[in-house]
């Protein structure tokens, strides 16, 4: 069953700036003591000395509608908000939820491995109130929450994108964690485009404010182990989405400017007409140096502050920082927290990059060899346990066409030696066996500190080569942000504690519920987000195919 509810909170948001207000207010809006349309009053630059350069919305919020008993103000548009701790409460009914809780508080023995996010460094350190906040006697009442933000399309003909922010618990066991039905859903982003980031500030302000109230903490009137109620206080611990996505949640710029995790920028190169992380021989100056989480919240204090649209640009293109409202809350480090996917990074990223961007785009290889390399991995008999189906490598004319992140990181990391090792020159086999290497000790479930200094090296190496085999205009945002998934796994444990392979599969759900709604109510996207709090019924037909 999934844990969506119906929304306490309605509010209504403003069809051009994304603004969302009290819906109260609208529909109690009166002008000469008459109901009238409330126009949004958001100003996008409120420091600006002269009124008019404030740029207020001033876009209608309701519509009139006469009734029998009068006219009333209606809002145009709705936007139900989930309540966070309905569904925590809700959650805490569950016979065998606290007990599932409870295991994070486990003892663990100070041994050199990683095996869980426990025994990364972000959960071990979290500061609270002069001691860590994250206890044994607190496991069922301090929650860390991972968030995703994640972007679909639920329509198949036209360009439509949606967006869900949810968050799994971190106390529960890595098994349960991402099951639909221990999942929080904090918001969604409606289209048609995917919002920029001062609008996803509006529908994160929300959030927000629920989170605060979360940390200073709220009593669940009643659990199932404690009928008199449980002091709870949550926090967000990491944001897990998509580069793009992760970005722009923490404020951080694009890849074209700089990296969100270190102090390196990228670089443009005019013969290639594109930005490239090129210059592996300042690797130790970068590696050593994080970015400064208390940098970038003045930077983004500064940006919000601008008054005009040009100093914001300007600010914007010196620091790479934008505000966030995720910066309201005091504990999240917006460097930290914003940690690298594995699997964008390094299948949807580097695997792809590697095979097909050098060795096909580069003439390494041909269409003929890839044709025998496909031969070849059909020949391959995988153990049943596996269960992978083979990605298709040559498809007629195309090669590596839509491989999807799961059959990238099988090529990779099942058959791309075996198959296309006699193929490859001395420079292009270590590449690829350097890559291999690092993914192989990476994408484990429990991992040592020696292999991630392995794979560190691995990646190093894999970067200098392509760095001196085929230009720096090769060292992709990718190539580069893989670098820096061993500090990742350091401060969250290994990968399977923060890769986004689980999401994928809950975003297919609420890909096909959005699908369904969309297509009952196509007019209003928000309207469709009603239905699909309202259609519980069908959700569960959805979910049990
Ligand atoms: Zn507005
Ligand atoms: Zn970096």
């Amino acid at each position: 069953m999934l844990n969506i509810i119906q929304p306490k909170m309605q509010l209504a948001v403003c069809s051009d700036c994304h603004k969302l207000h009290n819906v109260k207010n609208i529909v109690e809006y009166k002008e000469k003591g008459k109901p009238a349309i409330a126009s949004c009053q958001h100003e996008e630059f409120p420091n600006n000395s002269v009124s008019s350069h404030r740029n207020k919305c001033n876009n209608p919020l309701s519509t009139l509608k006469k009734r029998k008993d009068g006219t009333i103000a209606i809002p145009r548009m709705l936007y139900p908000k989930p309540s966070i701790r309905q569904q925590l409460s809700m959650l805490y009914q569950r016979p065998d939820f606290e007990d599932m809780l409870k295991l994070s508080g486990i003892q663990r023995e100070e041994v050199n491995i990683y095996s869980d996010i426990y025994d990364g460094k972000v959960w071990k350190t979290f500061p609270f109130d002069g001691n860590t906040f994250f206890t044994p006697e607190t496991a069922t009442a301090h929650l860390g929450l991972l968030f995703n933000l994640d972007w679909f399309q639920p329509f198949t003909y036209t360009q439509h994108s949606a967006g869900a922010i949810y968050a799994s618990i971190c106390n529960l066991p890595r098994s349960e964690r991402n099951k639909p039905e221990n999942i929080v859903y904090l918001g969604f982003l409606p289209g048609p485009k995917e919002v920029g980031l001062e609008r996803i500030n509006h529908y994160l302000a929300p959030i927000v404010d629920e989170l605060l109230e979360l940390w200073r903490g709220w009593r669940v009137p009643k659990t199932y182990q404690c009928p008199d109620g449980l002091d709870l206080k949550v926090a967000l611990i990491i944001g897990s989405s998509d580069i793009p996505a992760t970005r722009k949640l923490f404020g951080h710029g694009s890849a074209v400017m700089k990296c969100h995790r270190c102090e390196k920028r990228s670089t443009y190169s005019h013969e290639y007409k594109k930005t490239h992380y090129g210059g592996m021989e300042e690797y130790d100056e970068w590696i050593t140096r994080p970015a400064d989480a208390l940098l970038h919240r003045q930077y983004a204090q500064e940006w919000i502050q601008c008054s005009s649209k040009s100093t914001r640009d300007n600010h914007f293109k010196e620091h790479g920082v934008r505000w966030t409202e995720l910066l309201r809350l005091p504990y999240l480090d917006p460097i930290r927290f914003a940690v690298v996917d594995p699997m964008h990074c390094l299948f949807l990223g580097v695997a792809k990059w590697i095979i097909k961007s050098i060795f096909v785009n580069q003439g390494k290889l041909s269409m003929d060899q890839l044709r025998i390399a496909q031969k070849r991995m059909n020949q391959i008999e995988l153990p049943s346990d596996i269960g992978h189906i083979p990605p298709k490598i040559a498809i007629r004319e195309s090669s590596f066409s839509n491989l999807t992140a799961d059959q990238w990181k099988t090529f990779i990391m099942v058959y791309s030696t075996t198959i296309l090792w006699d193929m490859l020159d001395d420079n292009d086999r270590k590449i690829l066996g350097h890559f291999v290497r690092a993914c192989n000790l990476l994408v484990t479930r429990f991992i040592t500190e020696d292999d991630l200094k392995e794979a560190q090296e691995r990646l190093k190496d894999m970067a200098c080569i392509i760095e001196n085999e085929y230009g720096p205009e090769f060292i992709t945002s990718n190539i580069h942000l893989a670098l820096h998934i061993p500090d990742c796994c350091r401060d969250y444990g290994p990968v399977y504690s923060f890769w986004l392979f689980p999401f994928e599969r809950l975003n297919g759900y609420i890909g096909k519920i959005f699908e369904v709604s969309f297509s009952i109510v196509t007019a209003l996207p928000i309207l469709s987000f009603l239905f699909f709090f309202k259609k519980k019924r069908l959700l569960f037909r959805i979910i049990s195919q």
